[in-house]
Parts: C-alpha cells; structure tokens; sequence
C-alpha cells in the first residue's frame, strides 16, 4: 500500500518489547513538552502492559489534552443520506452483498427534514455519510452530495442553522473535491479501514472500494483540491491495532512530509454488529477495551494537535473515560438508517449501517459531560475564519486557540442552554459557566461578557 512500510512498522512491533519503565517515563517526559513521539516511541508505548505504566499513559494523556484543547469537547450528529452501495465490504451493514437491508437515498426534501430534526435538538454540525453509489435518479454521485449539502445549509429554525458540514464519503477526483470545497465543506473524511494490505483485500473483495491506493491516494487529492482539513481513520477489529496504530501514524508523517500538514482529525471506529452481516459476529482482532483506551491516549501522546473523535458505537460508560484520555469530538444522538431521525413519524425507513450503543440524547450526553466539568461545544468558528490546515496547526502549536476555542464553547454552550437545555441541565450549565469564566484572562472575560450581552438580546452565531 503506498506510503506504508510494512515490513518496518513488524520491525517496530518484534523489537519494542520488553518495555522498562524508565523508559515508559522518558516518553512521556517528551510527549509533556507538546512534541510529536516517533514511531518507534509510540511502538514502546503500544509494547506497554503492566497497569502501573499504562495507568501513567493515561495521565498524561489527559494532560496533554487539556494543555492543547482546554476542557471543551465538540459535539456533531452524523446524517446518513444513502444506504445504496456498490461495495462488498465485508464487516458493513450497507454492502451490496446484504439482501436483507432496505435502501433509501433520501430526497433533498427528506434531507431538510432530517436536519430539521437535528436543529430542533440543538445541532449545529454535522457529518454526512452515504454509501457509494449513485442514486437513482441523480446525474452522478458528487451532484447527489453537494445537492446533500446545499439542502443541510439551507435549513433555518427560528436563529439557527448547520454551522458546519462535513463529509464522510468515497473517494472522489481532484475536480469532484474542488466542488465540495466550493460547496462549503468542512472536513473531508475517508478511513483507510486497515492498513495491512492483504487484510484490506480480504475485506473489500469487489467494487471500487476494493483498491486500497485509490482510497489512500484521496487524501492526497483532497489537498492538491485545496480541502485542508481531512479526517483519517482506521476500522480496529479488522487487524492487529498495534500494526494498524502505527501504520496509521506513517501515513500521517508521510502527508506531513508532502504537505506541511497532517490531518485535521483521527477517527477511531470500532466494529460494531451490523445487521444481516456474519462477519461482525466473528470480530478477527476484537480490540479489548483496556487496549482501546490505550491506542487512544497513545494517539493523544503521538499526534498532540490532532483531534480525536469518537462515535455512539461505544457505550456512555466508555465514552466518559475516554474524553478524560484524549478524545476532543464525540457525535451524540446518532442514528445511523438514512431517514432514522424521524422514522417514527414518518412512513420512510431504512435499515442502519451498524448498532449504535450509546442511546443517550443529545440533552443527557450535555449534561454528563457538563457533570464531568468539560465544556459542550458546537464551535465551528475556526472553519468559518479560514483557520484550517497549516494555518489552524500554526495557532494550535503555541497553544494560542486554547483561549478562542474557550470562549467559542462557552458561547455556544449558553446558546445550547437558552434555547434548548432541559431544566436540570441548564441549571447546571449555567454553574459550569460560572467556574470556567475563572478561568479565563480578564480581557477574555471581558469579551465574553460583551457576547453574552449580544446573545441575552437575541443574536445568535457569534465567534471569535
Ligand atoms: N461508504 C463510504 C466509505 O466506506 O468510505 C463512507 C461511509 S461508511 C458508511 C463510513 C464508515 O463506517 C466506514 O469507513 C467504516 O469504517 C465504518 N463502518 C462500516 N461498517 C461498520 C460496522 N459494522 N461497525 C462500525 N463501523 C463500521
Ligand atoms: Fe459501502 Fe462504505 Fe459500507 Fe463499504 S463501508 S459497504 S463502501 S457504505
């Protein structure tokens, strides 16, 4: 697979063990100093198994986290628009091998009435997912995507719109991304799935999917289109998440290298079951979930600027500990059948991608984290200000968006408890406020009063 060295990522996994603490500790010593690990320091990390030495990656973990993001924690909704797919991945509720799935591409009609939903709940960002394959009906799949887009931004309810929109879709040609980006698109978001080529061949058996460099080589597209802010990711489960951790790592060292910047974010999906799919019922390399928080903290520790999402495929117990270990965006409310939103009001429906488990609302993920002193974000500012790529790495590396991204969360915060809170909640929430105003330089509290002023007078969407 392009940009991956396989034989030195097994070098890196064969020689890093047994691990010494006094080495454990001279790592973290670095990883405190906000630097990049090398492979072969996070191939130490990743070696590390007595809980003295991983209860220590932890902490700094979370110090580190809080050192670069502060303590907000950006939420999204994803929005699945098509179920329809030309693929056969193998672990994937929407493979075109499954006769069970209902499929539904949903209208643009249908798409602002999901977002409606969305907006009702207090949403302001969202990541669109669809399958690969052009709906019926449709001139071709990038027309099918930016008309999704087009619609999503073109919802109002009452003050309030999508901030922003992202995209987690197939790859596409350098002028489809340029459309996307004139579209308004936040995030490109692609997973390599795995980055061991002949699991990646197992899995993708048939349909375009099943060329592991034409999905590598998207990133590279996705930049020469001038889309700066990409997400990455890997599917654990499928191969030994040691490997696919550092190979993942060499393809972000290897985009570093080509331009100047890594990828805005890191995504780390679990297998989850998925209907009508044998193969999730038999996970090859089931990633346990003390080694799970691990590979996490470690991409913390490893790539110190990048964002960490993470999904409703895990469980609220775990999602709490994991925004403690480096996690800095979490999806909440999620629905994963295109159409699912509202399916209970509405005669469409279609059947999931996977099962979802954390089931909490939008509302109780608030108020846990509120509960957890982390501050609920719906910030989409620095997109909006054409802080993305080099010039966002720029700000984040001396530590300078710490300050904006406290007081964008804490506008968007009391927004979310104005207009939407449940009672408890925005009890609390407004506490939090409080507490974390304390925080802040007094110019910064300064400014944040004057925004507060604006918004206790109605304007809404304000940023710095
Ligand atoms: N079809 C596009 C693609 O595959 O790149 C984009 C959308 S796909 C629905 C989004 C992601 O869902 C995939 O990249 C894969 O990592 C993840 N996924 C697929 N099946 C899954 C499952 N059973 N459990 C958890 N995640 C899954
Ligand atoms: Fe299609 Fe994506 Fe599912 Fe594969 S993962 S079957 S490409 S929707």
């Amino acid at each position: 697979m392009k940009y991956i060295n396989e034989a030195k990522i097994e070098e890196l996994l064969t020689n890093s063990k047994p691990v010494t603490s006094g080495e454990v500790d001279a790592i973290l010593q670095k990883a405190k100093s906000l630097q990049r690990l090398s492979l072969s320091e996070t191939a130490t990390l990743l070696a590390v198994e007595t809980p003295e030495d991983i209860q220590k990656i932890f902490e700094t973990a979370a110090w580190v986290k809080n050192a670069i993001y502060g303590k907000r924690i950006v939420l999204f909704a994803p929005l699945y628009i098509s179920n329809y797919c030309a693929n056969a991945c193998r672990y994937c509720g929407f493979n075109s091998e499954n006769k069970l799935v209902k499929r539904k591409a949903l209208s643009q009609d249908e798409i602002k009435q999901q977002v409606e939903w969305l907006l009702n709940r207090g949403h302001k960002r969202i990541l669109l997912v669809a399958g690969e394959a052009k709906p019926a009906g449709e001139w071709s799949l990038i027309d099918y995507y930016i008309n999704a887009i087009n619609a999503v931004y073109s919802v109002s309810v009452g003050p309030h719109k999508i901030r922003r929109v992202n995209i987690n879709c197939a790859p596409l040609t350098v002028d489809e991304f340029k459309q996307l980006k004139s579209a308004g698109i936040g995030t490109y978001q692609i997973f390599q799935e795995t980055y061991h080529e002949p699991t990646y061949r197992y899995v993708h058996p048939k349909g375009p999917k099943s060329d592991p460099n034409n999905r590598i080589e998207a990133i590279d597209r996705a930049f020469a289109a001038g889309i700066d802010d990409v997400g990455i990711g890997v599917l654990y489960g499928l191969y030994d998440y040691r490997f696919d951790t550092l190979a993942m790592l060499m393809h972000i060292e290897a985009l570093e290298n080509k331009f100047n910047v890594g990828p805005h974010t890191i995504s780390v999906p679990r297998i989850e079951p998925a209907p009508g799919v044998e193969f999730t019922e038999h996970i090859p390399y089931r990633v346990a979930d003390t080694d799970f928080k691990k590979l996490v903290a470690i991409l913390r520790l490893s790539v110190p600027y990048t964002g960490i999402i993470l999904s409703t495929r895990e469980t609220p117990q775990l999602r709490d500990e994991l925004v403690n270990l480096g996690v800095s965006q979490i999806s909440a409310e999620s629905n994963t059948a295109p159409g699912g939103y509202t399916s209970q009001e509405k005669e469409y429906f279609s059947d999931p991608q996977f099962a979802v488990s954390d089931h909490r609302t939008l509302d109780e993920v608030i108020g846990s984290l509120i509960q957890q002193k982390y501050i609920p974000s719906f910030c989409a500012a620095c997109y909006r200000k054409e802080r993305t790529g080099e010039t966002f790495m720029a700000l984040a590396k001396p530590g300078t968006i710490k300050g904006k991204c406290s007081i964008n969360a804490l506008i968007t915060l009391k927004e979310y408890l104005d207009d939407f809170a449940s009672d408890n909640v925005r009890t609390e929430g407004y506490k939090l406020i409080e507490q974390m105003k304390t925080c802040l330089t007094d110019r910064e509290q300064k400014q944040l009063a004057a925004f507060f002023d604006e918004i206790n007078r109605g304007i809404r969407d304000t940023y710095v």
